[in-house]
Formats: C-alpha cells, sequence, structure tokens
C-alpha cells in the first residue's frame, strides 16, 4: 500500500511495516548487519536525477556534489547518472576519481586547500575552484614545478545573496572564494601560460526551498557571469552557478516547485551573448539528488518514564545523525519527519521523546512525537536523511560503533 505522509514523498507499507527499495525495513536493517544504518534507496537516486533532467534545459549540466554523501557506492552511482562531481578535499576526490569518471568534469572547491591537495588535484588534472589570490600563486609554483599546467577555475564571492537559504555562503565578506569586485584585476593579470584557465564558480547558497529567491539569484548569477566573461581573454569553459535547490525537512515546508527555476534558467541560457554564450552551464547539487533517498534506522532498546513523559531509548542518535538532533546549524530545533517503521499505522498512539545513547541532552532523535505506542526491539526511522548524515556526524564521540551504510 502507498499513502502520502506529511512532508515526504509517497511511501509503501506492507503488513504496517516501511518499505525501503522493495523490502520491510526490518529486512533491510538485516543486510545491513543490523542498526544503527542509513539505507539509500538507488533507484530513488536514479528517478531523482531522472525527473531533475526532465524538467530542467537539456543543454545544462548537472553535477553531483560529493560532501552530500561520500559514500564510494553512491558516489559511483551517481557518477554514471550525471555530468560531473564536485569535490571538497583530498579524499573526496580519490573517491571521484574511483568512481571512474572523466577527471576533466571534477571540480574541486574548498577555502584553505592543502599543499597536498593542491599538488594532488593538478596531479589528477581536475578543475580546481581557486578561492583566494594566493592560492593562484601557488598554482603558477606548482605549474613550473610539476610540468602540468592546472585547470583553473575561479570561486567567485559574488555581491549579491541567495535570500531565504538555510545557509547563506556568498554576499558580505565570506571565506569563500575571491570578491566579485578584485576579479577584473585578477584576471588582467592572469598568466596563461602558467594555468589552463577554465571558467567561474558561483556559489551562492544552500538548501533554498524558494523558487523566486532562485530566480533572482540565477538572474543575478548569469549578470556577473556574462560581466566576468567580458574581461577573459578566450574561451570560458564552464560557469558553475551553484546549486541550492533545498528539501523539505521540518513541519510547515512544502516540497520546491523546481518548473519556474528551470523555465528561467532556459531563458537565461538562450539569452547569452559574447564569450560566455558557448560556455557549459554547471549546477552544482548535494542534498536535492540524495537527501530524500536515505533513511536513518536505529533500534529501541529501552522504554522510561521520568515525570510524565515517555522516552524510548535507542541504539542510534547524534553520533550518526548530527544534523537530525538539531546541532547542525538549527537556530531552534525542529523534528526531521521520524515513524516506527514497524508499527506505521498503529491505532494506539502516545507522545514519545525519542533519545540516543549519548551523555548529553543534545542527543535528540525526535522530541514530543505522537507515534504509534513503540515496545523495545521496535525500529525508528528518520526521513530524508540521505545528505549531510554519517560524514557531516561526530562518530568517535564516546566512541559507540560507527554507523553502518547500505545502498539498495
Ligand atoms: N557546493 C558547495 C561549494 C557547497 O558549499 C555546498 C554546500 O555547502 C554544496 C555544493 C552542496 O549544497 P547542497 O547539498 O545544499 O546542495
Amino acid at each position: 500500500m502507498s499513502k502520502q505522509h506529511d512532508r515526504l514523498q509517497t511511501i509503501t507499507v506492507k503488513d504496517n511495516a516501511l518499505q525501503i527499495a522493495g523490502r520491510s525495513a526490518e529486512q533491510v536493517v538485516e543486510i545491513a548487519g543490523g542498526t544503527p544504518s542509513y539505507i539509500y534507496d538507488r533507484s530513488f537516486l536514479t528517478e531523482r536525477v531522472q525527473a531533475l533532467r526532465e524538467l530542467m534545459p537539456s543543454e545544462l549540466k548537472l553535477h553531483y556534489a560529493i560532501k552530500a554523501n561520500p559514500m564510494p557506492a553512491v558516489v559511483h552511482h551517481m557518477a554514471g547518472l550525471l555530468d560531473g562531481l564536485d569535490v571538497a578535499s583530498q579524499n573526496e576526490m580519490m573517491i571521484a576519481i574511483g568512481a571512474g569518471i572523466d577527471p576533466e568534469v571534477i571540480s574541486f572547491a574548498g577555502p584553505a586547500k592543502r599543499a597536498e591537495e593542491l599538488r594532488a588535484a593538478v596531479a589528477a588534472n581536475i578543475v580546481i575552484n581557486v578561492e583566494s589570490c594566493l592560492e593562484l600563486e601557488r598554482l603558477y609554483q606548482l605549474s613550473s614545478n610539476m610540468g602540468i599546467k592546472p585547470r583553473v577555475a575561479f570561486r567567485v564571492n559574488p555581491d549579491f545573496e541567495l535570500k531565504s537559504s538555510g545557509m547563506k555562503m556568498a554576499g558580505g565578506p565570506k571565506q569563500f572564494g575571491i570578491d566579485a569586485e578584485q576579479m577584473p584585476e585578477l584576471l588582467s593579470a592572469l598568466d596563461t601560460g602558467k594555468i589552463d584557465f577554465y571558467g567561474f564558480h558561483i556559489f551562492s547558497g544552500s538548501q533554498n526551498l524558494n523558487p523566486k529567491a532562485l530566480v533572482d539569484a540565477h538572474n543575478k548569477t548569469f549578470e556577473l557571469a556574462e560581466r566576468l566573461s567580458g574581461l577573459v581573454r578566450g574561451p570560458v569553459r564552464h560557469v558553475n552557478i551553484g546549486g541550492g535547490l533545498g528539501i523539505p525537512y521540518f513541519p510547515g515546508e512544502q516540497k520546491l516547485d523546481v518548473r519556474p527555476v528551470a523555465e528561467n534558467l532556459q531563458q537565461l541560457m538562450s539569452h547569452r551573448a559574447g564569450s560566455f554564450k558557448h560556455s557549459d552551464i554547471v549546477m552544482e547539487l548535494g542534498r536535492y539528488l540524495v537527501g530524500e533517498a536515505g533513511y536513518y534506522l536505529c533500534r529501541v532498546t529501552d522504554k522510561k518514564q521520568s515525570r510524565g513523559q515517555t522516552f524510548l531509548m535507542t541504539d542510534g542518535g547524534l553520533h550518526h545523525h548530527l544534523s537530525n538532533s538539531g546541532n547542525f546549524g538549527q537556530v531552534i530545533r525542529k523534528n526531521y519527519p521520524v515513524l516506527i517503521a514497524n508499527r506505521i499505522d498503529g491505532v494506539e498512539k502516545e507522545v514519545v521523546e525519542i533519545v540516543g545513547p549519548l551523555c548529553t541532552p543534545l542527543d535528540i532523535v525526535g522530541a514530543k512525537l505522537e507515534l504509534p505506542v513503540a515496545e523495545v526491539g521496535d525500529l525508528v526511522v528518520v526521513f530524508q536523511s540521505g545528505a549531510y548524515g554519517a560524514t557531516a556526524s561526530p562518530q568517535g564521540f564516546l566512541s559507540h560503533p560507527h554507523v553502518r551504510e547500505l545502498l539498495v
């Protein structure tokens, strides 16, 4: 049976149990070797990319920002579906190369890149999104030392911000990229004998559910890209316009309507001028591609009452799923969608606090949730857990076992 659930895509339920990728939640956990585990649904990933491609302009290049979920099996699957991968460290670069994708469509952004990371990126011949003038100097030096011309794009800190974003990453003083105002001088002095100029990277924000704000940012991004392209001698091979498409996590949030964003991009792409006219336009997405494909599953290990409240204690928590606990950028904690995976439709309900095994009151899986009455041994599922989960959490804290991960 398929059913609509608050904030979720349609979920499938059989014999009162949540089905994930055609199996019961209990079965997938069994395959993963137990709880706590993240389960990622392969066919959901495929369908998400296909649906986005159908909406977006056909010439738009879609990249996966692997920081959202760098599990090698996930990255390998995404590499086969998308036009490129974006990485944020040397280890992510190694995962991307391991996925077998052409290095020319791997790009590396990140402030404070280490010397070894820059050398590795030059050796691998991936595109390096340069984030400071000193970083450019270092690449000139590496070019001479290593006898390889680095592929360089400039990450630009634009003179605008992506409004109503979960995370604003541009506009104003920022540690990311080079201010747009500094670009003319930098471009006029560019030594293309030492580097291979690729283009620009203009990333303004993340987790945005407001199509108007995305349209506004894209308009400004294209304007800036055209202005900067006019300052470059020779071709601008690609312009990465960032991403920012969000997914609904919390009560009251609606699924993003991508259609107006796609229609506007089509307009912008077909009305370009100058050398920008022939640049590949790249959109770099993380959570929008993988976030809704992931489930975090943990088991109820104890149940107790404390001064009128019912606590479900679980073997999972903040150390695996920091963002769900509310400690990864939230100001006021709100619940992700949480259910009892083996009692989706229990008639008798109670209000519970679901907590983990850590010695901190911050270790919350779900607060004040009205759910079917659960027992020790039941499975708790946290939806929307495919992005910023295992690798965005302090797994070493209290030295509990690391979380298992399965792509199925
Ligand atoms: N690219 C860059 C440069 C980022 O900083 C981020 C997030 O911070 C992303 C991509 C991925 O963002 P999201 O997962 O929200 O799509």
